[in-house]
């Protein structure tokens, strides 16, 4: 991961909020001894641009499937991107951290793009297991039939491991809170942005060791926020939570002007500040 001088810029886009709880969020929260309180959720998706090339990292939910699940939302990326200077068609690739409802939701806005995830991910969401309640709670079986039409179309890449889908941007497999969630570290402007997406979803996971509550296999989420706790400590490398508002005061706020609704963006390509 070279942090080396390079244009890239890191967006985050928050595009939807939901007030939850923290022993909703937290695996076995009575475990800590704690009252429980209200936690505050964001949802984003986020934007490596690089020159004329822009890749995507996720792309949310789709208004639909946000207001089944009764989650605030102010825009998709179709609606944003425009105001970021970037047209539909900017975006060459996709990055699919993983395959829950929230990341995947707007897939269908990029047609043209090249999608890419994990081997383990994708062998997962089109197996028999992933229809079982507790895992299609959290999926939307049209989005993974989009996956699979990508996959004919010679559009989805998969991968196991690591894999390099753009210059600059290196993509980890951990596992953990899915099958085959992916971590992305992008070398941007001023550091490294590892854009942890769901295998952090609030920086207390990592910093008190607390796994989140949705999860496919425990010892790979520790084992993830192992690693993650290990890169933060290279150089100029930091963490960007996949959900935490916090994302929000620990970055700059990225002027955007006509940035629809409530959306906020925040400047990931440096450290916080
Ligand atoms: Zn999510």
């Amino acid at each position: 991961m070279n942090a080396a001088a390079s244009a890239r810029q890191v967006l985050a886009v928050k595009y939807g909020y939901r007030v939850t709880t923290r022993a909703e969020s937290y695996l076995n929260y009575h475990m800590y001894g704690e009252p429980d309180a209200d936690l505050g959720i964001d949802y984003y998706f986020w934007v490596v641009r690089d020159g004329a090339e822009v890749v995507l990292v996720d792309t949310g939910f789709a208004p639909e499937a946000g207001d089944r699940r009764r989650r605030a939302h102010y825009a998709t990326p179709a609606e944003v991107l425009p105001a970021l200077g970037i047209g539909v068609d900017d975006v060459t690739a996709i990055v699919i951290t993983h395959a829950h409802w929230d990341h995947t939701g707007n897939v269908r806005q990029f047609p043209r793009a090249q999608l890419v995830m994990t081997e383990a991910e994708y062998a997962f969401w089109t197996s028999p297991v992933a229809g079982r309640a507790q895992f299609a709670a959290h999926s939307e079986p049209d989005e993974i039939a989009l996956l699979t039409q990508a996959r004919k179309e010679n559009r989805l890449t998969l991968f196991t491991g690591t894999c390099t889908p753009a210059p600059g941007i290196e993509l980890t497999e951990v596992g953990g809170h899915t099958p085959g969630q992916l971590i992305a570290a992008v070398a941007a402007d001023g550091g490294t942005a590892v854009l942890a997406s769901d295998a952090l979803h609030f920086y207390e996971e990592v910093e008190r060791d607390r796994p989140f509550a949705i999860l496919a296999d425990l010892p790979a989420m520790y084992r993830a926020y192992d690693t993650m706790a290990q890169l933060a400590k290279q150089p100029n490398t930091y963490l960007v939570a996949g959900h935490d508002p916090l994302v929000r005061d620990r970055f700059a706020q990225y002027a955007a002007t006509g940035v629809p609704g409530e959306v906020e963006v925040t400047d990931v390509s440096g450290p916080p500040t």
